[in-house]
């Protein structure tokens, strides 16, 4: 399927032949003992056999990002700044080749890479090398008269963070980007199913003169590399993005070693169409928003809710629109839409599919391509209609090309609807009336409420999940609150040496 004569196309084993841990600027290989393979997706090949990083591995990470702190930590936020931005011209000099590298191990169709995962990696980069100057407490003043107070916002130290496989280039960049600004130093532990894309990116990092040790990668299992870098002692703080049941258990580790603790958790995107809502935007921001990346989004739209009145067109429209996505080879430049990450979550999707077919009505897909497509964990673009609002395939996050939909007659019970799953990520409202889109936005419990659209993120702009989705932000200023910590600091003014409040303990008056 992909054209072997092109001379862009990955070479995995060749470029990470020292193996798959990055460790004070270095590639290394893990000790664990056991070895993993990561896989083309698109036709089931090993593209890349290395070896697992083990808790001795998570030690040495840990030990060169302790080492690197004090240095990266004392430098100027310009110095960083400049470090940083020359980062992100290596980055964008290394564009085709990270992703050539995102597809081959995602899946993903070269366009998305192109288009989506490598340009805003390349701007969250120069984003936060802007922010890093910025960093501000709140002003200096003599609150007690007596005393000038000011307040310090300082980094944390060492910082552990673990990725998912979903974006696993834009998953590094919104760890580690913040936390470095910030004047953190970090160990990453990305996905065992693709380190490549997060190599390439610690690799840059070193490249543009951040000194080593800043940026370290761990390339292990979840149970054993991934609890013990949050479970580590001198890890000052743990960012987690992946599924809540996960998410549950890294926050029960790291409460237990009193550590900062951000998780970015599982979603189940609500899609609200008014019944005075533009029909053919909200049918093609409907089959857009739950098919990118192939539906493994945590933002993705996964539930539409559709006003009685344009409900049976809705269902119609998208089921056209889906049957003409062209499902295929990532590398091919006709392909709309590439394979699950894996053989076993496309069968774990299909899974939820099959069952909800006693339940519900499968109106478009439901099936997995046979003939060339056979080798490869694809899945045709679903559409299920006539599910109960507490049925599975309306609760559970499945993390596929799977768009239920649901009819609603009053807009409270749109609303009602909407907020009605543990999660909190993300939402949009369609309609052109203002006050129903403005009522929307404020009634609906999730971290981002789009109106009229789904889907776009933006460097500037906060991410992050209310509910069992998680709490903290990744990427836009706030996500300094999470990586940094605030000192306050009280100057005497009086220099006075028996002052006034002694009397509460040298007696009276
Ligand atoms: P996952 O929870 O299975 O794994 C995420 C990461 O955690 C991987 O690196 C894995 O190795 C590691 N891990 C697994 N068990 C662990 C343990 N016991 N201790 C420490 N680490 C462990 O998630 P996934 O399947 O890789 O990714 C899909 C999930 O990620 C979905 O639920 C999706 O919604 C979520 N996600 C959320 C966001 C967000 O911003 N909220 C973004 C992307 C993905």
């Amino acid at each position: 399927m992909h054209n072997p004569g092109n001379s862009t196309r990955f070479q995995a084993q060749d470029r990470f032949a020292e193996g798959a841990q990055y460790i004070a600027g270095r590639l290394t290989k893990g000790t664990s003992g056991r070895t993993h393979a990561v896989v083309d997706p698109a036709t089931g090949q090993d593209v890349y056999t290395y070896e697992l990083a083990g808790t001795e591995d998570v030690d040495a990470a840990v030990a060169a990002a302790r080492e690197a702190f004090p240095g990266w930590a004392g430098a100027t936020p310009g110095e960083r700044s400049d470090a940083m931005h020359r980062f992100a011209g290596v980055l964008a000099e290394r564009a085709e080749d990270l992703a050539q590298a995102e597809s081959l191990q995602c899946g993903k169709p070269l366009k998305l890479s192109r288009e989506f995962d490598v340009p805003g990696t390349v701007d969250n980069t120069a984003f936060f090398a802007g922010a890093a100057r910025h960093l501000q407490g709140q002003s200096a003043g003599e609150y007690s008269g007596d005393h000038t107070s000011y307040v310090r916002r300082e980094p944390i130290g060492v910082v552990g963070s673990i990725a998912p496989w979903n974006y696993p280039l834009q998953m590094a960049a919104w760890k580690v980007l913040p936390a470095i600004a910030a004047g953190n130093t970090i160990v990453l532990k990305p996905a065992e199913l693709t380190p490549l894309t997060s190599l390439l990116f610690a690799q840059a990092a070193t490249e543009a003169g951040i000194p080593d040790g800043v940026v370290n990668i761990v390339t292990g299992a979840g149970r054993d590399a991934g609890e013990h870098l949050v479970g580590h002692p001198d890890v000052a703080m743990t960012s987690f993005t992946g599924s809540t049941g996960v998410g549950k258990r890294v926050a029960e580790i790291a409460t237990s070693t009193v550590k900062r603790l951000h998780l970015e958790l599982g979603g189940k995107a609500p899609f609200v169409v008014f019944d005075d809502a533009d029909l053919e935007a909200a049918v093609h921001g409907a089959v857009a928003g739950a098919l990118i990346n192939t539906g493994q989004d945590c933002t993705a739209a996964t539930r539409a809710y559709v006003q009685r009145p344009l409900y049976d067109a809705f269902v119609q429209g998208v089921a056209d629109l889906m049957e003409g996505i062209r499902v295929g080879d990532p590398f091919a430049p006709d392909t709309d839409l590439g394979p699950l990450i894996s053989h076993a979550q496309r069968d774990r999707v299909a899974g939820f599919v099959d069952r909800a077919r006693s339940y519900a009505r499968v109106v478009a897909g439901g099936v997995i391509p046979q003939g060339d497509l056979k080798q490869g964990a694809y899945y045709r673009p679903t559409l299920v209609a006539d599910a109960a609002q507490d049925s599975e395939i309306v609760q559970a996050e499945i993390f596929g090309p799977v768009l239920v939909v649901l009819p609603f007659d009053s807009d409270d019970e749109g609303i009602r609807l909407a907020n009605d799953t543990p999660y909190g990520l993300a939402a949009s409202a369609w309609t052109r009336d203002v006050f129903r889109a403005n009522r929307a936005t404020r009634d609906i419990k999730a971290g981002c409420v789009w109106v009229n659209d789904h889907i776009p993120i933006l460097s500037e702009m906060p991410h992050g999940g209310y509910k069992a989705s998680g709490f903290g932000k990744d990427m836009s200023a706030y996500s300094f609150e999470e990586y940094t910590q605030i000192k306050h600091v009280m100057f005497d003014n009086t220099a006075v040496a028996r002052k006034d409040w002694h009397r509460t303990i040298f007696g009276d008056r």
